[in-house]
């Protein structure tokens, strides 16, 4: 709270202090709902996107979960593809395409993330949708909150927000279920021997999903959403946005829908004033203001204002998907320096990361040379000494050769012929390299190991390493 001293018009200051709150209450927002071809778009996209994100876990491929982040075993599964530590590569990867994917489809598009398939966004309206179901219309529910309490109050809030628990509860429950194998999870609560990780992050994940789709709601895009914040330095004149075309609705006024008198002559515009689209909005804005960052590009204006405009036999679309320049009755460009930099950049790097992973190697063979002697001479021969890691990223336990060629009459000498390394090991193998220093060139010379799987020619690897020998 902070304590101010007014001003009298004419400049001097008056004694009585007044109290002014630094914080404005939040007035909780009662969106009315909504239908049209936006609203069913959102609500099937969204509907697939919950049964997806449920359905995953409960899925499995060659005996392993479709989707699991094995982090004791430190293994990603994805569908077909198990990733390692060592396969970071491909996280950096994803994690700029995902980059780049949102700066494009922002710069061509707006909000489509924040309106369509943002989980914000999508439990909020299952949330809202169970309000609704409960408690009624926009009306209803503002006169059952200020209503005094009542069994009947009671009950249905007590409905309401076992229902709100029992989905964060599930939504937690998935989300960890990416982490532990999902039947494993569900025998460990029900035998009560659920690890204490598994159990806070549970925990948790309930507590986020139920405060931040019942309680804050519009709250989180407008105050916590660093991409809200930032999405407007990817926006130009031809993205494409929500706007009301003030110059047909302008100016505003109520009229009657039955007596068809030409409204124009009245000096009115297209808008009926009848705040409909003020009432859908679920972060409670007024579309008709202009472009507000706290807009998410949900769209539910426009179904609903296309309601409003054919009822009174007008032209839809006074509020509509347009761009900037449309608006100013200029061309919309599609394609502009921006798009053409974001859609060059998601294609290479794309392609980059289709190449890698066509690429990819599910062995590995890491080269120490022993860093005690540069080489050494045994019975007239030169010898050098390495230690070999070899890597096995594959889903079996394999039986892994080892081979050494690049200067003539090279022998390799080892511990053992065949080394079997499991799934997801690293073994190591100390060896000796030896030749006639007749065959060096100079040096150093390079030589090449091979490691191949006995069972699986495919699964082979070959290194480079230096060989040296005395300054000729
Ligand atoms: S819904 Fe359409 S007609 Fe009604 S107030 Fe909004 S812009 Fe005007
Ligand atoms: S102004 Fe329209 S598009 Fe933006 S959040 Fe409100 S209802 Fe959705």
């Amino acid at each position: 709270m902070s304590t101010q001293q007014t001003q009298s018009p004419a400049g001097s200051t008056t004694p009585d202090a007044v109290e002014q709150s630094l914080y404005e209450q939040r007035a909780k927002i009662y969106p009315r709902k909504v239908k049209g071809v936006f609203a069913a778009l959102r609500k099937s996209g969204g509907a697939a996107l919950l049964a997806l994100y449920f359905v995953l876990p409960w899925f499995d491929l060659n005996g392993t979960q479709i989707v699991l982040f094995d982090l004791p075993a430190r293994k990603f599964h994805v569908f077909w593809f198990t990733f390692w530590p060592q396969d970071f590569l491909y996280l950096a990867f994803i994690l700029i395409l995902a980059a780049f994917g949102l700066f494009f489809f922002t710069a061509l598009a707006g909000r489509v993330w924040c309106g369509f398939t943002c989980p914000q966004t999508v439990w909020t309206e299952w949330y809202l949708w169970v309000e609704r179901s409960l408690e009624g219309t926009p009306n209803q529910q503002r006169k059952l909150d200020k209503a005094k309490l009542s069994a009947k109050k009671v009950w249905l809030k007590f409905i309401k927000h076992t229902i709100w628990i029992a989905i964060a509860a599930y939504t937690a429950f998935t989300f960890v279920a990416y982490f532990t194998p999902a039947k494993e999870l569900t025998r460990e609560i029900m035998t009560f021997t659920l690890g204490n990780w598994e159990a806070f992050w549970i925990g948790f994940f309930t507590l986020a999903t139920y405060v931040n789709a019942g309680w804050m709601r519009e709250q989180v895009c407008k105050y916590m959403c660093p991409y809200a914040r930032f999405q407007s330095a990817m926006f130009d004149k031809d993205t494409l946005i929500i706007s009301y075309d003030e110059k047909r609705g302008e100016p505003r006024g109520a009229r009657r829908a039955d007596v068809h008198v030409d409204y124009k002559l009245q000096g009115l515009g297209d808008c009926i004033n009848c705040t409909m689209c003020v009432q859908v909005c679920p972060t409670g804005i007024d579309i008709r203001n202009g472009l507000q960052y706290e807009c998410i590009g949900c769209a539910a204006c426009i179904d609903v204002c296309d309601d409003v405009m054919e009822k009174m036999s007008y032209p839809k679309g006074l509020i509509r998907y347009t761009t900037q320049n449309s608006m100013d009755g200029k061309k919309t460009r599609i394609l502009r320096p921006r798009i053409i930099v974001y859609f060059c950049l998601l294609t290479f790097f794309s392609s980059l990361f289709l190449y890698s992973m066509s690429q990819r190697n599910l062995v590995d063979l890491n080269i120490i040379r022993d860093r005690n002697q540069l080489y050494r001479e045994t019975q007239g021969l030169i010898e050098n000494i390495y230690m070999l890691k070899l890597i096995n990223m594959d889903e079996q336990t394999h039986d892994f050769t080892i081979m050494v060629e690049g200067i003539n009459d090279l022998s390799l000498l080892k511990d053992k012929e065949v080394i079997t390394v499991d799934s997801g090991a690293v073994a190591e193998l100390p060896v000796r390299v030896r030749t006639a220093e007749d065959n060096l060139d100079g040096r150093s010379t390079e030589i090449y190991f091979t490691m191949q799987a006995k069972d699986n020619a495919g699964l082979t690897i070959k290194q480079k390493a230096k060989f040296l020998g005395p300054i000729n």
